[in-house]
């Protein structure tokens, strides 16, 4: 595209090569000189091809023309440059279309005016070498001697040096060929011959009619001398005879020049053909040059043919005038008032009648002669009206084909300016197409960084899918491996003595449901607690955590091996701690649906006993005493025995806690075993509290002993399995009991956290122990840092009503896990029991007492 800077140089230049033409001593530039060239050739052959081009008026008139147009072609020019000025000054950028028409307008208008100066330039040429007319008539026509021989002169001087040369200018080199221009000038000098020619035979035409018509005048004027007349008119005859011998051979010369004429014409037109087959075209300066020229010449015969006519129209019409005035006279009878045939008929001799009658013969043929005249001039009259409605008709043709122009210009500038509009549009279109076809790549060249993004991604998230399956079985293969470390662990503190501590999670009551919902307590695993409370969430870790959902069966599988231990000589304990309504006595004791720990344990030692019959003998005993006030109350003490009968807490030898003064029953079989159970539960104390229906008030004691006798080699094993369903530990407000309530949650309170001191200087393995602060721990003795295995179980509720109580219980449970004892069987060999037996006999028959453990310890 061309840039506004460029336009403005271009228009620079423009405006300077104007200035410089345009002022006083200019300087023909290259291009000038060349138009001058080419046009005045051509120019000068439309002159040529005019053949009234010489008349001196005509030529002013077409100077004064050509002026008058360069004047008013000037004026727009400086419209026009105004324009550019204004355009370059102010928004040039966004108007580039606009500026370049107007340089091309500037352009235009630039070989407009020069052609106009070189036309006025050699039209003044020629009007200058054309001799000035010595009379005041106008010369019409250009037949009058010596006018050619000086126009051939003008031409030769315009075609050979152009243009007289103006002060200061450098006369043009000619350049159009001596043989291009050779024929253009014989031909106009066969022309001018030619016209000569022509106006000589008319001028012997005119003479000739001219002299017919004075004859006959000399006739009419001179009546009387008819005879005389005859000798001039025969003199006029032969000179028209001459004449028209003259006349036929100028004709037979006009046809050879004629000839010479076409010839001519044929190789001018022919050159012409050459000359402009190696001039570049511009079509349409061409069209419109060639239509004006034709237009112009067409108007130009016309009007000649119009001129012509209407000079033979009035010379007709002269002619017909005066032949009818003649005429008229002819017709007129002699003065003396008698007609020549009436005198002739009436006085006249012979002689006299002839000549009469020859006159009268004459008369006859001149009246003849006259008609055939009159005819022959009415139908020339009648072809000279046809031939003006022709003119007519022609300059109606002419007339419309100059509106038709005029429309046809207008029409084009139209669409000319219609053009230009489609232009800017094309181009606001193709700048739009570009922004379109750059946005398009960009787009394509995102699709296809996405569409390899996303492969990428499919990649990714197969690789994805792949690691989280792996992490997933790592996680599962993490938290088995977590599980069984926990359970060897479990198992490994278990042979190191540690007491063991299974939580269990009872189900959410209708109550507490409605009281608040449940707590947020999660078993992460089956030996993790999570807890969320107000201090963020916390974990415990016991050597099994049960769910909700456990039934007691699971529960006492899981409790099984160590009723199996008691029956192996051990000391075995299985306690449950909570608070009230946590699901302690349901644990340990159940109900008939559902039985707990001691029916399923106390079945479990029959079969056990059973399965072993065939080598031991097994002795199964049991006591239940209830602690309840902090005094021990023996539930199996037969009927009308003392209630108050005082129980004491002993250790034997092997420090396990004996109670003396507790009915010790021996069982024969578990039914025997669970009635006894169903009597000493049913003498426990409860009471109903907010928390339980029927909570227990009171401690509650089970002890199973099994001594075993090897059939085989007599040896004694003595187990115990102590069961210990605890009261619950609660707040007093919370539970809302009356006063004797009050007194019993007191003493619980005050044994369980005995129990609590116990098992905290335990934990720490402190060296003092206060077991003797509660009959409790006193009953616990062995079970806490002594020589049993000991199982407890932490019972919790799962209401957010009850969760302080729920994370005290744990924090306690937690604390006894770290509690080691030293689990030693129970065994003796044969000797050993038989002496034993035989010492025992012996100290009762001697009744030495032994003393209480409480007194032991005093002393
Ligand atoms: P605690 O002895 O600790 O005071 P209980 O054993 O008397 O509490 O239980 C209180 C109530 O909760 C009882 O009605 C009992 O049946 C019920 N309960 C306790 N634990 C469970 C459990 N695991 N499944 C179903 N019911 C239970
Ligand atoms: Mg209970």
């Amino acid at each position: 595209m061309t840039g506004p800077s460029e336009l403005s140089a271009r228009s620079a230049a423009r405006t300077g090569q104007r200035s410089a033409r345009g002022g006083g001593g200019r300087t023909p530039t290259q291009s000038a000189v060349h138009w001058t060239e080419r046009e005045k050739y051509g120019f000068l052959l439309q002159l040529l091809e005019c053949p009234e081009f010489l008349l001196p008026e005509r030529l002013e008139r077409r100077i004064s023309v050509e002026k008058t147009k360069m004047a008013a072609y000037q004026l727009e020019q400086k419209i026009v440059n105004e324009n550019i000025r204004q355009m370059d000054g102010t928004d040039s950028l966004h108007r580039p279309e606009l500026l370049e028409s107007l340089y091309s307008q500037v352009s235009h208008l630039d070989s407009v005016l020069s052609s106009l100066e070189g036309q006025i330039q050699v039209l003044e040429a020629v009007q200058r070498s054309l001799p000035r007319p010595t009379h005041g008539g106008s010369q019409h026509d250009s037949g009058t001697d010596g006018h050619e021989p000086d126009s051939l002169e003008a031409m030769r001087t315009v075609l050979s040096e152009g243009p007289e040369p103006t002060p200061g200018r450098r006369a043009a080199p000619c350049s159009p060929h001596p043989a291009e221009l050779e024929p253009a000038v014989l031909l106009h000098l066969e022309r001018c011959a030619h016209r000569k020619t022509r106006r000589q035979l008319q001028l012997l035409q005119n003479n000739a009619r001219s002299y017919d018509s004075s004859g006959r005048q000399r006739v009419t004027s001179q009546p009387e001398s008819l005879h005389g007349g005859s000798e001039g008119s025969l003199t006029g005859s032969l000179e028209t005879l001459a004449s028209l011998a003259s006349s036929d051979r100028l004709l037979d010369e006009l046809k050879l020049r004629e000839m010479t004429i076409a010839q001519l014409r044929g190789r001018v037109l022919q050159l012409e053909r050459a000359r402009l087959d190696n001039i570049p075209l511009d079509p349409a300066r061409e069209i419109s040059r060639l239509q004006s020229s034709v237009l112009e010449r067409v108007r130009d015969e016309l009007t000649l043919q119009n001129f012509s006519l209407k000079s033979k129209l009035s010379e007709f019409t002269q002619q017909l005038s005066s032949s009818g005035v003649q005429f008229r006279l002819d017709q007129q009878p002699p003065a003396g008032g008698r007609r020549p045939a009436a005198g002739s008929d009436s006085g006249a001799g012979v002689g006299g009648r002839r000549g009469g009658s020859e006159h009268d013969a004459e008369q006859q043929r001149r009246i003849g002669e006259l008609e055939t005249q009159l005819h022959n001039q009415r139908n020339e009259l009648e072809q000279l009206r046809a031939d003006s409605a022709q003119l007519r008709a022609l300059e109606a043709r002419l007339e419309e084909s100059l509106s038709r122009r005029e429309t046809t210009e207008r029409y084009l500038a139209s669409r000319q300016e219609e053009l230009t509009v489609l232009k800017l549009d094309l181009e606001t279109l193709q700048e739009e197409n570009t922004r379109l076809k750059d946005d398009l790549s960009r787009v394509l060249r995102q699709e296809a960084e996405h569409s390899s993004r996303l492969v990428r991604l499919s990649d990714c998230e197969s690789e994805l899918g792949r690691l989280q399956e792996e992490r997933r079985l790592l996680a599962d293969s993490l938290q088995r491996e977590r599980t069984l470390r926990k359970q060897y662990f479990n198992q490994m503190e278990e042979l190191k003595g540690r007491i063991r501590v299974f939580c269990r999670l009872r189900p959410l009551s209708e109550p507490e449901r409605r009281q608040g919902g449940a707590a947020p307590i999660d078993c992460a695993d089956p030996y993790t607690l999570c807890v969320g409370g107000d201090k963020g969430q916390r974990e415990f870790q016991f050597d099994r955590v049960f769910t909700e959902d456990t039934s007691q069966q699971r529960i006492f599988d899981e409790v099984e091996s160590l009723v199996q231990s008691s029956m192996d000589g051990y000391n075995v304990c299985i306690c449950a701690y909570g608070q009230t309504g946590s699901g302690k006595t349901h644990t340990l004791l159940g109900d008939e649906q559902a039985p707990g720990v001691a029916p399923r344990a106390f079945r479990r030692l029959f079969e056990l006993a059973q399965a072993r019959a065939a080598q031991t003998s097994c002795a199964i005993s049991t006591y239940m005493l209830e602690l309840y006030n902090d005094r021990l109350v023996d539930l199996l003490a037969p009927a009308g025995a003392r209630a108050d009968e005082k129980l004491e807490v002993k250790k034997d030898r092997r420090g396990t806690v004996v109670v003396s003064g507790a009915a010790l029953l021996p069982c024969q079989d578990a039914a025997h075993l669970q009635l006894l159970f169903e009597r000493a539960v049913g003498a426990r104390r409860t009471g109903a509290t907010r928390m339980n229906a029927a909570s227990s008030r009171s401690h509650l004691v089970i002890g199973v002993t099994v001594e075993a006798t090897s059939r085989v080699n007599g040896a004694v094993t003595r187990g115990k399995l102590s069961l210990l369903d605890l009261a619950g530990s609660e707040r007093a407000a919370k539970s809302g009991a009356d006063a004797d309530q009050l007194r019993e949650a007191n003493a619980i309170n005050k044994s369980l956290s005995a129990l609590a001191d116990v098992i905290s200087s335990l934990a720490a393995e402190q060296s003092f122990v206060p077991y003797r602060n509660s009959k409790l721990t006193m009953l616990m003795q062995d079970s806490l840092g002594g020589n049993a295995k000991t199982l407890m179980f932490v019972n919790i509720s799962p209401a957010q009503y009850n969760l302080d109580e729920t994370l005290t219980s744990l924090q306690y449970a937690s604390r006894v896990k770290q509690i080691t004892n030293s689990a030693a069987r129970n065994a003796d060999n044969k000797e050993i029991t038989r002496l034993k037996n035989v010492i025992a006999k012996l100290r009762q028959r001697v009744d030495c007492g032994q003393p209480s453990l409480e007194e032991r310890d005093e002393g």
